[in-house]
């Protein structure tokens, strides 16, 4: 599987906003104006047909049809549970699509409009109705399909020239709204896809991040660690890490409090991170210990890297009232072969620490 890159999250997140401004200004017109209107002209061109050719009851049928659309299409702003709006549009479309096929028979193809309501169903919120809906629109299709197979059981005998007529008509609208579907369905699912990869990005984010200091906690190192590691076998080039902790850090919580021993922890996290280089990594190790590590670099550059941050450190001060005070940080470096295990540099790191701790803090140990 391809990464994720960043670039990509940040087009997705990009795309989730643009998408929710518009649905939220748009939503509305394109689920319900936009297909009543629809509908309400289809109405009205039926209607001209059926009136021209004598289909009385058709005729009339759209009459009624067409104040429907018109009622609808003045109010549903105003309608609080616009779902059934479009409920009562669809029985009316099963209907007249049962009742052209009865008047005119099969030929002219009413009754893909039962099939093509099976499309919108996947656009609805509600399972139940759906499946009804969808039950109705087969069975009718395909009992109206059974009994007028023989066009003289038609109530008119249009002929096959207006028949085709219709047809032709019926089937520019049929398209068009398997069309319409087609875009709105494959716009929720890119959306719901992208909405997903976000979360999933976010999720992974937060459970790889320590909270306070924003630094990548244990876990993600650990993975990070095995990464560089094997790397290191194929490359055949040295790792450094440093694992450094801050000295008397109990004094500065009994001190000055716990909440500004999260603060000073806090920046001396940020002064870590901003002084190890580019290619290197940081982590919250544990309470007030830190972990970095240097691909393709040795123990003397670990080493001086870290001097430089305890020196870092040391300038960095901390003011609390009318007192101002600097803390101090131990670090113990050592760096891995390509043959080395990983948990054995990290021990020795530790070990360095212990020592450097013992040897006086606020400085670096590099060797046993
Ligand atoms: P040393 O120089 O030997 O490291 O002494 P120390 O006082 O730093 O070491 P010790 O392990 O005795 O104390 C570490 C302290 O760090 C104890 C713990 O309360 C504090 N600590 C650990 N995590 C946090 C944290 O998230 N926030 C704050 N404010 N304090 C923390
Ligand atoms: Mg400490
Ligand atoms: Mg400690």
């Amino acid at each position: 599987m391809n990464k994720y890159t960043k670039e990509q999250y940040e087009k997705d997140v990009a795309f989730i906003e643009k998408t929710d401004r518009f649905v939220t200004e748009k939503k509305i017109y394109l689920a319900y104006f936009v297909p009543l209107c629809g509908c309400l002209i289809t109405h009205i061109m039926y209607f001209l047909i059926f009136f021209k050719t004598g289909i009385d009851e058709m005729a009339i049928f759209n009459i009624f049809s067409i104040i429907f659309y018109i009622v609808t299409v003045s109010v549903f702003k105003y309608v609080k549970e616009k779902l059934y709006i479009i409920y009562a549009a669809i029985a009316e479309i099963i209907i007249h699509a049962s009742l052209a096929t009865i008047c005119v028979g099969l030929v002219a193809d009413f009754g893909m409009f039962l099939l093509m309501l099976v499309t919108i169903i996947f656009l609805m919120p509600n399972r139940k109705i759906s499946f009804l809906v969808l039950g109705i629109c087969v069975l009718l299709y395909g009992t109206l399909k059974l009994f007028y197979l023989n066009p003289e059981y038609a109530v008119y005998d249009i002929g096959i020239s207006l028949s085709k007529k219709f047809y032709i008509i019926n089937i520019f609208i049929g398209s068009s709204v398997l069309v319409y579907v087609s875009v709105i369905y494959t716009m929720m699912n890119n959306y719901k896809e992208c909405k997903l990869r976000v979360q999933n990005e976010q999720l992974r984010i937060m459970a790889s991040t320590d909270p306070l200091t924003k630094l990548s906690n244990r876990r993600a190192m650990q993975k990070n660690l095995a990464e560089i590691c094997k790397k290191s076998k194929t490359t055949g080039n040295k790792y450094v890490i440093a694992i450094g902790d801050i000295d008397n850090f109990k004094k500065v919580n009994d001190t000055y409090g716990h909440d500004f021993g999260d603060s000073v922890l806090s920046t001396v996290a940020s002064v870590i991170d901003e002084n190890v280089p580019e290619n290197g990594f940081t982590a919250r190790w544990g309470g007030e210990e830190f972990l970095f590590v240097i691909p393709d670099a040795d123990v003397k550059e670990g080493f001086s890297y870290a001097e430089k941050i305890i020196h870092m450190i040391r300038q960095q001060t901390f003011s609390k009232g009318e007192t101002t005070f600097s803390v101090t940080m131990t670090f113990g470096v050592c760096e891995g072969l390509p043959d080395d295990n990983i948990d054995n540099v990290i021990s020795n790191a530790d070990k360095r620490l212990y020592k450097g701790k013992m040897n006086g803090k606020n400085h670096a140990e590099y060797a046993d």
